[in-house]
């Protein structure tokens, strides 16, 4: 007898990138802090799964099981890990991000491996019709809260929006947009919050894959004629894949993008303070408010508390 109880549960979806992790420690005690911090806090109702999906290769897919055996095994949510390989990922990325790559990607050649640095940009592509919502998290985080709380942001999208992302906390696109910012001095491109545009940071972001398939103008920009005309237009050489395109495309259309309070990224490089911005850094640094999940990026320790 089919009483429907199937049709009513209900997926929350994450994906992390999870590659080469056997061959680095670093990685591995990242990805502990970030797994045991999540089971810590995590708490989902009766008939929800989180669905843990990893971008990965077959070395690392093999511990990478090992080590999530021993962090979930005492949890008392329901839950999935599935594994996809990266390289039949990047076969299929790389005709849709090819353009990208061109003015994205480190050094001036576009190496067809790099493709999968932008994953997020044509993660409506590739993935399935049925899958309408994942979140992307970087593996270098550490959660203060319930994940599940992070998928109550999707409701609060704009129409129009397709990603939930928070601003980068560093001037990097104060250096980065720095022919524009001459040529246009009144510019808010690239200034501090509240007022200017920072550009974004993607260790963690809210992808609503329906609407990134449902419209029109976000594909629009993934055209190679559209790529090159912004490009040309900002006068930008990234190296830094999906968050430079879509630091780009905000300047041009910010109604795709729904801000995520700084809290759910605090990003801690500090980088950027000792590298001819130290006057400025703070103003980008700053995040009040509750701190929901740190971000240790460019290895930065992450506090204990
Ligand atoms: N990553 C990976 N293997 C690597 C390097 C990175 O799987 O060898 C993934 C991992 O999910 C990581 C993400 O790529 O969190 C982005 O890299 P990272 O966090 O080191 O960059 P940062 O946040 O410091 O810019
Ligand atoms: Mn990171």
């Amino acid at each position: 007898r089919n009483n429907g109880n199937e049709t009513s549960v209900q997926r929350y979806n994450v994906l992390m990138m999870f590659t080469k992790v056997d061959k680095s420690q670093n990685l591995q005690d990242k990805f502990r802090v970030a797994m045991l911090s999540m089971v810590k806090y995590a708490q989902f109702l009766e008939g929800e799964v989180l669905v843990l999906h990893f971008v990965s290769d077959p070395v690392s897919k093999v511990l990478g099981e090992k080590m999530l055996q021993e962090f979930f095994k005492n949890v008392t949510f329901k839950y999935e890990v599935l594994f996809h390989d990266v390289d039949t990922f990047t076969h299929r990325l790389f005709p849709i991000v090819e353009a990208l790559q061109k003015h994205f990607s480190a050094g001036s050649w576009s190496y067809f491996s790099d493709a999968i640095f932008f994953l997020s940009v044509a993660m409506h592509r590739i993935l399935p019709q049925n899958l309408t919502r994942i979140v992307q998290l970087d593996i270098d985080l550490k959660y203060r809260t319930n994940i599940r709380d992070l998928f109550q942001e999707f409701d609060r999208f704009p129409p129009g929006a397709v990603l939930g992302i928070v601003r980068e906390m560093q001037p990097v696109y104060r250096h980065t947009f720095w022919q524009y910012r001459k040529e246009n001095p009144q510019t808010r491109v690239g200034d501090p919050p509240p007022e200017g545009l920072p550009g974004f940071n993607s260790g963690v972001m809210l992808l609503d894959l329906g609407a990134m398939r449902a419209s029109a103008l976000y594909n629009q920009l993934l055209d190679t004629t559209n790529v090159t005309k912004l490009a040309d237009k900002y006068s930008i050489r990234g190296h830094l894949g999906d968050q430079d395109f879509f630091t780009m495309i905000s300047m041009e259309h910010p109604e795709l993008f729904y801000s995520l309070a700084c809290g759910w990224n605090r990003q801690l490089c500090t980088w950027w303070r000792d590298h001819g911005y130290r006057d400025v850094f703070d103003l980008y640094y700053r995040c009040d408010g509750p701190i929901y999940i740190y971000h240790g990026n460019c290895n930065s320790p992450i506090p204990d508390d």
